[in-house]
């Protein structure tokens, strides 16, 4: 990054959020698939179509201040997406959800993190039109993490613990766990519920999802 003065560097934090955004484009239709609870899947399409908006909305910004939409890759959007795609080759039902949540509340910070200084910069800059704008993307990100938080809270979250209390009350108990009977695994083999190696006996019939 090579700006000189705050007009420059501005334009080179809305590059950042531009591919940012447009990273989130790709990685929310996937998530949503992976989505179990019908509510987290709802969100994550409704976000989507928000972020097409957000995007809108930064080549407005961009316009506003001379120059091309253009991004310019976006580490930290990159890094957290990857993470969650390890996360939905790894585990799957409630556990994953509670996983997408967890990815998804991180980018929404990070958003929220980025938009607020840009919509602070605008306004140092005296564009009240850019302002103006990015504080309204600042609020859908607000939003977003505060429903990603009732749906964790509400359903998602306890459900994965459920999932994960199965299994070790089934261990406790020396009882057979979910599946061995099936696939004649020993109990004392790395098998845990909610992760993809636990399940994918189970699951082989259905197919891989991505
Ligand atoms: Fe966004
Ligand atoms: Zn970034
Ligand atoms: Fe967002």
């Amino acid at each position: 990054m090579a700006a000189k003065s705050l007009q420059e560097l501005f334009v080179e934090e809305l590059r950042d959020a531009y591919d940012g955004e447009n990273r989130l484009t790709k990685a929310l239709p996937k998530m949503a698939r992976a989505a179990e609870h019908p509510e987290l899947r709802t969100a994550f399409t409704d976000h989507l179509r928000e972020t097409e908006r957000q995007i809108t909305r930064l080549e407005q910004v961009f316009r506003s201040v001379g120059e091309k939409p253009r991004g310019k890759k976006c580490e930290g959007i990159v890094g957290i997406v990857e993470e969650g795609n390890s996360a939905m080759e790894e585990l799957e039902g409630a556990v994953l959800d509670a996983a997408l949540i967890a990815g998804a509340q991180r980018v929404e910070h990070y958003e929220i993190a980025a938009y607020g200084t840009l919509a602070y910069f605008a306004g140092l800059l005296g564009n009240d039109q850019a302002k103006d704008l990015l504080g309204q993307t600042l609020d859908e990100e607000k939003a977003a993490d505060r429903k990603l938080n009732d749906i964790a809270k509400s359903r998602v979250n306890r459900d994965a613990l459920m999932s994960a209390g199965i299994d070790e009350m089934a261990e406790a108990n020396e009882m057979p766990r979910r599946g061995n009977r099936a696939t004649g695994t020993s109990r004392n083999g790395a098998r845990r519920s909610g992760t993809k190696t636990a399940r994918r006996s189970r699951t082989s019939s259905r197919g891989r999802r991505r």
